[in-house]
């Protein structure tokens, strides 16, 4: 079910209308329903509680899809997890409420600072990348008096060719063990001093629409399981990670939670395995918007374009990897229909929102850019000293600011110019 409805043909965000959240918190702006987010949750939380092997699951959300206090906050109080990619993250969470007992730490590059960091918040596990990480880390936690908690990051191999929509996940050969190197590194795991193997984990993309990569990578996994226990290596948790899609488009099919989790449960039952899961992009793209005004209409030869005020630096995706979101007038309007490509005010080509969009618009109309709740605000730059957009949050008939709009005195606070 959209928390973003049209009512007497007026977009709403619940029970808000948005031009009153544009007349009274500017555009651009970002514009998030709590009922959307906290839904998101439940449907995990729901098919967890429903299946015997999701008997002590954690969702850890993947902080980095979005990151903003209220949004963590929420799901905290809803009992999530976080899934960090670094100290700051870790610094965020705890700022949020989160339960440093309920956080993953991802990512191939953790500091020994970031390091010592999450082993003083006692987190519940590092997510490890790769052997230099693991002696690094051994290290470190020798040093604080401590024993790491581990799960090793393994690479399951899935076949791209089969799967297209993960083939781009298996290039970033940057992440994981390879899953031939993974027993070893298990061993030598267990046998250093300072840490103490707790579970396993992989993550094998994002947007993936077809969940049955998911069934095949957890094959391969158990399997590695399996020979983990023959040895004596006790894993207690398996951490499937995130990369659950969400519809952008019309033509997309959105995967149920149950059809993607359920299989998975299924083959864990009666293993005793904890469940971890990690997802991002699912728990807050569908709950978020982009709301923009358009400045100018530019009418050409080839070309109409609509020149808004959001641009790449407050939307990166459609610029980064020509990512489609729908845009949508916010109120009806009288005008004729017409091709444009919306773009926004920043010195590059790459600079566009969507292209070739039939749109009955006028100067002055709002747009809601779609789906942008996740790898929206988090990938915005002040690119051309733009202040970031104001963050807001919708709850029923109440609308509250999570992120004030910044300043452009804020972008220069901490410049120096040099001595006479
Ligand atoms: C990005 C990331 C996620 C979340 O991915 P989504 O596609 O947003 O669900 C989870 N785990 C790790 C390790 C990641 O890097």
């Amino acid at each position: 079910m959209s928390h973003f409805t049209l009512k007497q043909g007026v977009l709403h965000a619940e029970s808000v209308a948005l031009p009153a959240i544009a007349e009274r918190f500017g555009t651009p702006a970002y514009v998030y329903s709590r009922a959307a987010l906290q839904g998101a949750l439940q449907e995990f939380l729901d098919v967890l509680a429903a299946h015997p092997a999701g008997d002590g699951a954690l969702v850890c959300y993947a902080v980095k899809a979005n990151s903003n206090l209220a949004i963590l906050n929420l799901f905290a109080r809803m009992g999530a997890g976080f899934d960090i990619v670094s100290g700051g993250e870790l610094q965020r969470v705890l700022a949020a409420g989160a339960d440093p007992r309920k956080v993953v730490f991802s990512g191939v590059g953790k500091t020994a600072n970031e390091m010592k960091q999450a082993l003083d918040a006692d987190i519940l596990c590092f997510n490890i990348e790769s052997p230099a990480e693991l002696e690094r880390l051994n290290e470190v936690a020798g040093q604080c008096g401590r024993q790491a908690p581990v799960s090793l990051r393994v690479n399951p191999n899935v076949d791209p060719k089969t799967h297209p929509y993960i083939s781009t996940g298996l290039k970033e050969a940057k992440f994981g063990v390879a899953y031939d190197d993974a027993l070893a590194l298990y061993r030598r795991a267990a046998a250093l001093p300072h840490i103490e193997v707790a579970g396993i984990d992989c993550h094998i993309g994002s947007q993936l629409l077809d969940p049955s990569p998911f069934v095949e990578a957890l094959d391969r996994i158990l399997a590695l399981i399996d020979q983990l226990t023959a040895e004596g290596i006790r894993i207690h948790h398996i951490d499937l990670g995130g990369g659950l899609g969400i519809k952008y488009k019309d033509d997309q099919v959105e995967p149920t939670v149950a059809s993607y989790l359920n299989p998975l449960l299924d083959r864990l039952a009666g293993r005793g395995l904890k469940v971890v899961l990690e997802p991002g992009r699912r728990l807050v793209g569908n709950a978020g918007l982009l709301l923009t005004r358009v400045e100018f209409l530019k009418p050409g030869e080839g070309k109409n374009f609509a020149i808004v005020d959001a641009a790449m630096n407050d939307l990166k995706r459609p610029a980064l990897y020509e990512a489609w979101h729908d845009i949508l007038p916010v109120a009806p309007h009288a005008g004729e229909t017409r091709v444009y490509d919306v773009v926004g005010p920043v010195c590059e080509t790459g600079d566009f929102l969507g292209l070739a969009r039939p749109l009955a618009i006028a100067a002055g109309d709002l747009l809601a850019v779609m789906s942008a709740g996740a790898y929206g605000m988090a990938m915005a730059s002040n690119y051309n000293t733009r202040p970031r957009a104001v963050e807001v949050m919708v709850d029923g008939a109440q609308a509250h600011v999570i992120r004030r709009r910044e300043t452009v005195d804020e972008l220069y606070a901490g410049e120096q110019i040099l001595p006479a």
